[in-house]
């Protein structure tokens, strides 16, 4: 049985293009950006190229990205060193969202224990926050603003150069989290005035483990690894050369394709979507038009969420519940949540996110078999005949 990976939102496969690129990085080039002799400065030039390429792909400048260990690392760093600067200027208040990413939410805890004001927006039933919303938040001791670009459990893509817009009109630095983003739609970071945006090369078909932060050159960076001098003394640690050179080939490989890539996904996407909403009693999560080109994420009502995916995955699909319940918590996604999900209905989450390799065949198999499963499950569960009997209402209409 050949396997039909639907989790591209938890991973890529790294492209032929990203590996062919990166390995001689391990091979014949493997001198160490920071030596002098000529193996050293091949891989620097390697690092130069690598950064300017990226920086064209994003429409900033080379010396505005610095390398990072990928999305999360990214994350806190930005969030880290706006709050730094804020709280030299005695700004201790950070606006954001519910249903950010945990290296976002988990940095903006620490931050809170260590005496900011943090206001989280609330998400929109449709998974979608305004700049209306981010504008009123925004206080004189405001420092920071950090909205995520995409959604990585339902896809939703948020208004962020009216948001960016906002907050420059309002002098407070715009962060956002572009991990489900770059290499998937187009960014432009001066025109969408984005101060600060997170990427991760795993998530566009590049290596795990390396990504970048763009930062806008006048905004001071906060130095979480000490060491060497590193990406101008902000990162030290010998930079991960073939990631990186792997990284660029992945983010130009995905920005050359996406003309062409999207409005497939977008069909394939909406084939799925329309598929899966004849199951009765199931619900899109996240708004319809304003999603990822390859985000398809549902509640069925009276399934737990678990059972259906290793019961997909019997069935040789690989899907996701979204997040923290494929890690073995017990508690409902903080996403499903925001949407004003209620706990049972957000236990019943399916995730599938698609790559260019997925083929309409695969979509037909997989709406078939999240059929067959969440009938199969519903009839071996007593509280859907609760429902079904009448003793008890059903959620989703
Ligand atoms: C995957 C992801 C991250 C974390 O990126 P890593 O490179 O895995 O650390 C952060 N934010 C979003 C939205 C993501 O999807």
């Amino acid at each position: 049985m050949k396997e039909i990976y639907l989790d591209n939102a938890a991973t890529t496969r790294t492209s032929a293009a990203a590996i062919k690129a990166a390995l001689p990085y391990m091979d014949s080039l493997y001198g160490n950006p920071s030596s002098l002799h000529s193996a050293g400065q091949r891989a620097a030039e390697a690092l130069a190229e690598a950064r300017g390429r990226i920086a064209g792909r994003l429409g900033c400048e080379a010396r505005e990205i610095f390398f990072t260990s990928g999305g999360s690392e990214a994350d806190n760093q930005a969030i880290l060193s706006a709050a730094a600067m804020g709280a030299r200027k005695g700004k201790r208040h950070i606006v954001s969202t519910a249903f950010e990413h945990h290296a976002v939410l988990h940095t903006l805890e620490k931050l809170r224990k260590d005496g900011f004001d943090i206001t989280l927006l609330p998400v929109s039933e449709r998974g979608l926050v305004t700049a209306k919303q981010v504008e009123d938040a925004i206080r004189s001791d405001t420092c920071l603003v950090s909205v995520m670009y995409a959604n990585n459990e339902i896809g939703t893509v948020q208004p962020i150069a009216e948001i960016g817009g906002v907050c420059r009109d309002k002098g407070v630095i715009f962060h956002t989290d572009g991990v489900q983003a770059v290499g998937h739609l187009p960014i432009d970071v001066k025109k969408e005035n984005i101060d600060m945006l997170s990427l991760s090369a795993h998530k566009f078909h590049g290596p795990k483990g390396v990504g970048a932060l763009y930062v806008r050159k006048g905004i001071p960076l906060a130095t979480l690894i000490e060491g060497g001098a590193q990406e101008r003394g902000k990162r030290a640690g010998t930079e991960n050369v073939p990631a990186i050179v792997g990284m660029a080939a992945a983010l130009d490989e995905a920005c050359e394709n996406m003309r062409r890539a999207t409005p497939k996904l977008i069909k394939l996407r909406d084939r799925l979507i329309d598929g899966l909403s004849a199951i009765p009693h199931s619900v899109l999560n996240g708004d319809r038009d304003k999603r990822l080109p390859a985000n398809v994420s549902f509640c069925f009502e009276g399934i737990e969420g678990e059972s259906l995916l290793l019961l997909l995955d019997d069935k040789g699909i690989c899907a996701s519940s979204g997040s923290a319940c494929t890690s073995g918590s017990l508690d409902p996604s903080h996403v499903l949540l925001a949407i004003g999900r209620v706990h049972d209905i957000a236990h019943g989450s399916l995730r599938l996110t698609l790559s260019d390799e997925n083929t309409e065949e695969e979509m037909e198999y997989t709406i078939e078999a999240v059929k067959e499963v969440v009938a199969y499950l519903r009839g071996m569960s007593p509280v859907w005949r609760d429902t079904t009997s009448g003793k008890k209402e059903f959620i989703i209409k």
